[in-house]
């Protein structure tokens, strides 16, 4: 059990079939104008508060303490990268009604949700499609409302760099300008990048962030933060990029980075980051598994 809970991966949000949208000037709140679910009354994020305590079990992460060979190449706006993992890791357990197979990453620069008004610098969503369906696009297009599982994590920044995360940054360093590529090494477990403590997480039903907002997701959201380091962050900016898009034969990694927040802000700053504000609860239940310890 322990195995499994430290070597946590993450999930990204993603855009379902590549919509044109935008966050400026208030652009998601223009959404549901071209985008009708985007107005629906399950959407995704919210704030995170008034929740239920509840007893969900662990999580069982599968594969993902594999070495992921990744290759990052900026493609303009967006980067792309290779990695090349023969088999898929895949997830169960945590209150999860299937097993779920993990697509893509990527990263939101201010953070979606927020925790009792507060956003976070950045947040982290791993995207996982129910292994039911041949791929996230079968599973957005069934509707149903688990689908879809998203496992987000929220960053923190700290003074002192993780070096889990180095390998990363490194690549990204190398990759400032359209068309060029850098491997990321070495290689390293996806799980490595996660908290170890995977065992406090909140949990809702939900939908993408991106439109079209389909209401197929499961959401959810680790307790524990993930640190990094201002230089680490600064070395992310730099890359120039807005999204970077990790590709494997059976899913991709999405990594969404626009300017980097070096501190919490309030709720509302929303004009210049890649987040979508806060959504209405309409009555949903949120979950807290408060793990072993409470
Ligand atoms: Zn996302």
């Amino acid at each position: 059990m322990t195995f499994f809970v430290s070597v946590f991966c993450a999930a990204v949000c993603l855009t379902g079939a590549q919509q044109q949208f935008t966050y400026e000037n208030n652009g998601a709140e223009n959404w549901p104008l071209e985008f009708p679910t985007c107005g629906g009354d399950r959407q995704s994020p919210i704030d995170v508060n008034r929740v239920t305590p509840a007893d969900l079990g662990p999580f069982q992460f599968h594969n993902y303490h594999l070495p992921a060979d990744i290759t990052v190449t900026n493609m303009g706006h967006t980067a792309q990268a290779t990695l090349n993992m023969g088999t898929p890791p895949t997830l169960t357990g945590g209150g999860l009604r299937a097993k779920y197979v993990l697509d893509q990453l990527h990263f939101h620069s201010g953070s979606e949700h927020t925790y009792e008004g507060t956003r976070y610098p950045m947040e982290m969503h791993m995207v996982h499609h129910n292994i039911k369906f041949r791929n996230f696009t079968e599973a957005v297009a069934s509707g149903e409302e688990d689908a879809v599982a998203v496992l987000a994590f929220f960053f923190e920044v700290t003074h002192h760099p993780n070096l889990a995360w180095d390998n990363l940054v490194r690549a990204l360093a190398h990759v400032k300008e359209p068309e060029t590529s850098q491997q990321v090494f070495p290689p390293t477990p996806l799980c490595l990048w996660l908290p170890q403590d995977l065992s406090r997480f909140y949990r809702y039903y939900g939908s993408l962030t991106t439109p079209t907002c389909d209401q197929v997701v499961v959401w959810t959201l680790f307790s524990n933060d993930i640190p990094i380091s201002h230089h680490q962050i600064a070395t992310i900016g730099a890359a120039k990029v807005t999204s970077l898009f990790f590709l494997t034969n059976q899913f991709v990694v999405q990594l969404q980075l626009e300017q980097w927040r070096h501190l919490k802000t309030p709720t509302g700053n929303k004009q210049t980051n890649t987040f979508r504000p806060a959504q209405l609860r309409n009555g949903r239940e949120i979950l807290f598994n408060q793990g072993w310890w409470s």
